[in-house]
């Protein structure tokens, strides 16, 4: 069922100047698939904050574990590896809500992918004190030995160097939107600005795959005006259960309900 998409997918990019790709969480390399999409933000908040209040450091090592195991490849995700290798050569742009090292770790060029809401290679002080970010490879290095992670007495969660708070992943979660640190996606969203400043007016392919309702302003209704503001762009919209597209846009844009993660996993095969 999948190849009559993928074949018009293929066309579209072929005959598009230009390639924006925005990834929402059916792509995430987390997403379980039973996992509900967010339909409205006040339900996701209220999940989230359940889940603050259980984080332990335990919590933060299962984290580390899981974000070395992506940057060593031992996590990887196909349907990312997928859509970078339909993209070669191609000018592209990627935004993601995702907080997910794989987009960097897939095949995108490094300088054209951006996510707002955080990287799991960065840390940051918990309250934010001096609105910096540091990478988190040196850390690593202190609590991996040959790939595995150190004994429990053997390792120390991260701390701030200015104030000796405990460090955090520098990823906004929802209720602690006040400390989360702007600083770590800030250069790769004046690149994304300039780079959608040059798409007016030119022939350009707005994927939306996998979004849900998280931070709307971001891709998907960022998509739609982009659509209704320029005649020469064309957007294609995949989610499973949320690829509705509105009435005024029908023109230039499709919808297919299947699930995104899905589709690009089985591109090649
Ligand atoms: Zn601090």
């Amino acid at each position: 069922m999948y190849v009559e998409i993928c074949r018009e997918i293929e066309r579209k990019i072929k005959d598009a100047e230009m390639v924006l790709v925005g990834i929402g969480k059916e792509l995430d390399t987390v997403q379980k698939k039973e996992q509900e999409p967010v339909q409205d933000s006040k339900s996701y908040i209220m999940g989230k904050i359940l889940k603050n209040q259980e984080d332990s450091a335990q919590e933060f090592y299962e984290k580390c574990d899981f974000v070395y195991k992506k940057i060593h490849k031992k996590i990887q995700n196909p349907a990312l590896m997928n859509l970078a290798g339909l993209l070669e050569g191609k000018n592209y742009f990627i935004i993601s809500t995702n907080i997910d090292e794989c987009l960097y770790c897939s095949g995108f060029r490094k300088e054209r992918v951006l996510t707002p809401c955080g990287r799991e290679t960065l840390l940051q002080c918990s309250s934010n004190c001096n609105d910096t970010v540091w990478e988190a490879e040196p850390y690593f290095q202190q609590i991996f030995r040959d790939g595995m992670m150190v004994k429990d007495e053997e390792r120390k969660l991260p701390v701030c160097p200015a104030c000796g708070k405990t460090a955090v992943f520098n990823i906004l979660r929802a209720g602690e939107e006040e400390t989360y640190c702007e600083q770590g996606y800030l250069a790769d969203w004046e690149r994304y600005k300039k780079w959608l400043s040059g798409t007016l007016n030119r022939k350009i392919l707005l994927l939306d795959l996998g979004t849900d309702f998280y931070q709307p302003q971001l891709i998907r209704w960022a998509f739609e005006r982009t659509v209704m503001l320029n005649q020469k762009a064309y957007l294609i919209r995949i989610h499973e259960t949320l690829a509705n597209i509105p009435k005024e846009l029908t023109e230039r844009a499709v919808s297919f309900f299947v699930n995104s993660r899905e589709l690009f996993e089985q591109w090649r095969l």
